[in-house]
């Protein structure tokens, strides 16, 4: 879009907002609304020139990334992204500040309940639908932070420190999905720097790897508070910092312009993408706009119940039946349910159920009541003893217990269930074996050892404002679980891939165990983990047959007949791993390469096919610059979880070139495996030793006792040693030869 029109201070204005909420106004060109997000519209009902994170208007608080995620289902937040942008058109509002794709590289991270999962495929599949549910009516997204932005302390100044493949194979994956096949109208760029470099002034994060290579066409706006220096990040590709106004960031634009030490063009750029996204915007808005919030509420209502992971059923203790039975419902959370986390995410919900209600209106059971712990994490003796009263009463007891602490801003500082609620569950199974424990989180929590002490353990996550209802529904069996855990439980803090490195200190955190993020670092040292990525039990069973692949356009099909081999209907998460055994190229033992939510009726068989993307299977080659698929005998293990894998294909996959150029430094051992170095090189080899030519020098490519000491040994090295059978001259004409 032209900006000639515009004068320079206009065009400094147009880049940065008007106020904390919109954008400015320039000439005949609106203002326009972007707000919070991700999982609910955070339309402040005061003054926008604040934060006002607790003073917003009703809107329906869907379940937060961490539950919504766990349904592995991107039709169903694809629906959820369609009616988020049916509020904020309602509302008034242009951009919705989400989805939020970082990975969840610590259970400790503040803000993982915005999050979507430890891997970044299932990440990017799940935000890709939600980008195009919300943008296909005309509400933009924001697609954040941009980048590494995997936890809350020291966030606006941390230095993450990643190597190149970590940094594309996991960190950048998931945005780089979401860019390429739904186009969100704005990426937000993180507070912290990446390698050193402010997010909001990475040249190469904002503009060679987003726009030139993922071919991004929208806005990247900053995080609230995240630019450091307006000129350093027009320069680097940022266009609309946030909040606003910022006179004086608008004047040093102007200077820097003026003085030559931003070229115009840089400004015209940003100030035009800024006038295109309020264009978008302004065309796509609609006063009459409303929603209905009983559909509404009634979809927060089955994300929820899809969110949930049923992670122990001991002899079927669960579902409940309705009829005929007592249940003492213990825990405040049952009353006063924990459904959000806490920052500028939180919603004020247009209503909020609680488990103890939906239970007491919805079944026949008899319900007695027992808060067991205050809200506060304080010990009373007196409700405990209540709780313990109760549960010895009923048939059985359910509990509600979770953690209080997870928020932006902070990490948490341990993985451990308050202590009153330890306490808490310990009792009341002693009184009642047939005690079923419910979690509320916005992350994982230790369930080693108390769960051995109890036949049933739900993870309730954080489900927004219809999780109450959701509970029940599973509960008592309305809802057949088919939630899947989107990061693992370990046993211990001390056994995550993470533990050594984070929060770092002195202003850098190490990204020290690289690729091997969440499941695949446990994989890689054979580690037992209390429940692995993938799990999540359901009412009925469901059995694989076996798993058959052909190579088609795009990637490889796999597909695999899963029967549901109960009585009850059920839906099936089936998750393919790809691994390439004896691959030369550092590898996670296993990686979720594709998977498919798939509703089977009792007693049916469904013929699941799942495409593995070809990309899915290649690795970044830092020395080529660029992505390579191997060539080799690939296995796709098929099954229920990274750990309950039920039938392996394997399947010949054709490779990129992966072939470095050779040079002087190429080692001895890289020349002889390149088929035409090693034959080049081999034939410079005899000729030197031919009769005659330095015959007292062995032949050290062909002696392979020699050859095994050498083959560290630059070529170029090589020629300087004294004696050598290769000279100077031969290493360049090799080379030469080699890579002709
Ligand atoms: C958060 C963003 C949020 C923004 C606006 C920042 O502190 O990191 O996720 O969108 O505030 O509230």
């Amino acid at each position: 879009m032209d900006t000639r029109d515009l004068t320079t201070a206009e065009k400094a204005a147009l880049t940065s907002g008007a106020d904390f909420w919109h954008t400015t106004a320039v000439g005949d060109l609106p203002q326009i609304m972007v707000t919070d997000g991700p999982h609910g519209v955070r339309k402040q009902a005061t003054d926008p020139s604040q934060l006002g994170i607790l003073s917003s208007e009703p809107a329906t608080c869907f379940p937060p990334a961490v539950a919504m995620s766990s349904t592995w289902d991107p039709e169903l937040v694809g629906r959820v992204g369609v009616a988020l942008a049916e509020e904020c058109l309602a509302m008034g509002v242009s951009v919705l500040l989400g989805p939020g794709v970082n990975l969840k590289r610590t259970p400790l991270g503040g803000r993982n309940f915005e999050y979507f999962a430890e891997d970044p495929l299932l990440t990017g599949m799940l935000a890709t639908a939600w980008v195009r549910g919300l943008q296909s009516r005309g509400v933009g997204a924001s697609l954040k932070h941009f980048a590494v932005n995997s936890q809350e302390t020291d966030r606006m100044r941390v230095s993450a420190d990643v190597d190149e493949r970590t940094l594309r194979e996991l960190y950048l994956r998931a945005f780089a999905r979401v860019v390429r096949q739904a186009q969100p109208w704005t990426v937000m760029c993180a507070y912290n720097k990446v390698n050193g470099v402010h997010a909001s002034q990475h040249h190469w994060l904002l503009t060679e790897v987003l726009r030139d290579e993922w071919g991004f066409e929208g806005v990247v706006v900053s995080d609230w508070g995240a630019v450091v220096d307006r000129v350093a990040a027009v320069r680097a590709g940022l266009d609309l910092t946030m909040p606003g106004p910022d006179a004086a960031g608008d004047a040093a634009l102007a200077r820097a312009v003026e003085d030559g030490t931003l070229d115009p063009a840089a400004l015209d750029t940003s100030a035009a993408r800024v006038r295109a996204l309020v264009g978008h915007a302004a065309a796509a808005a609609d006063p009459s706009a409303t929603y209905d919030r009983d559909v509404h509420h009634a979809l927060a209502r089955e994300v929820a119940g899809r969110g949930v992971v049923l992670l122990k059923n001991d002899s079927d203790l669960l579902p409940l039946p309705g009829e005929g039975t007592s249940v003492a419902v213990i825990g405040e959370f049952a009353r006063t349910p924990r459904y959000q986390g806490g920052g500028s995410s939180q919603v004020n919900p247009t209503r909020l159920d609680n488990a103890l209600d939906a239970i007491t209106a919805s079944t026949s059971a008899s319900v007695t009541f027992a808060a067991g712990y205050p809200l506060e994490d304080t010990g009373d003796e007196r409700l405990v003893a209540e709780a313990v009263e109760a549960a010895r009463a009923a048939d059985v007891a359910v509990v509600f217990a979770g953690s209080i602490e997870e928020t932006e801003g902070r990490d948490r500082t341990g993985l451990d269930l308050p202590a009153t609620h330890l306490a808490l569950i310990e009792r009341v199974a002693e009184a009642n074996p047939r005690t079923v424990v419910v979690l509320s989180n916005g992350a994982v929590l230790l369930t080693t050892p108390w769960d051995r002490s109890v036949p049933a353990v739900v993870e309730g996550w954080l489900l927004g404002q219809a999780g109450g209802a959701a509970i029940a529904d599973v509960l008592f069996g309305r809802v057949n679980p088919a939630g899947r855990l989107t990061e693992t439980i370990p046993h211990r803090l001390a056994d995550h891939p993470s533990y050594l490195d984070v929060p770092g200190e002195a202003g850098h955190v190490r990204y020290g165990e690289g690729l091997h993020v969440g499941y695949r670092g446990f994989d890689a040292r054979e580690q037992e983990v209390a429940y692995p990525f993938g799990h999540g039990l359901s009412y009925t069973t469901f059995e694989y047959g076996t798993a058959t692949a052909s190579i088609v356009d795009g990637g490889v099909e796999v597909r695999v007949p899963v029967t549901n081999s109960g009585t009850r209907d059920g839906r099936e998460v089936v998750q393919v791993y790809a691994s390439l055994p004896g691959s030369p190229v550092r590898r996670a033992p296993r990686g979720l390469a594709g998977f498919a939510s798939v509703p089977i009726a009792a007693g049916q068989t469904v013929d699941v096919t799942i495409l593995v993307e070809r990309d899915e299977l290649a690795y970044w080659d830092p020395r080529l610059g660029r992505w390579a698929v191997e060539g080799g005998e690939y296995h796709l293990a098929v099954g229920a979880s990274s750990r309950d894998l039920r039938t392996t294909v394997t399947i010949e996959v054709p490779g990129d070139d992966t072939r470095a150029p050779l040079t002087a430094d190429s080692t001895l051992g890289e020349w002889l495996a390149d088929p035409k170095g090693g034959e080049l090189l081999a034939e410079a080899m005899a000729a030197a030793m031919a009769p005659g030519e330095g015959a007292a020098t062995p032949n050290i490519v062909a002696d392979p006792d020699i050859f095994l000491f050498l083959a560290a040994v630059p070529l170029g090295r090589l020629a300087s040693f004294p004696g050598s059978p290769i000279t100077d001259a031969a290493v360049d004409m090799l080379v030469a030869a080699a890579n002709s």
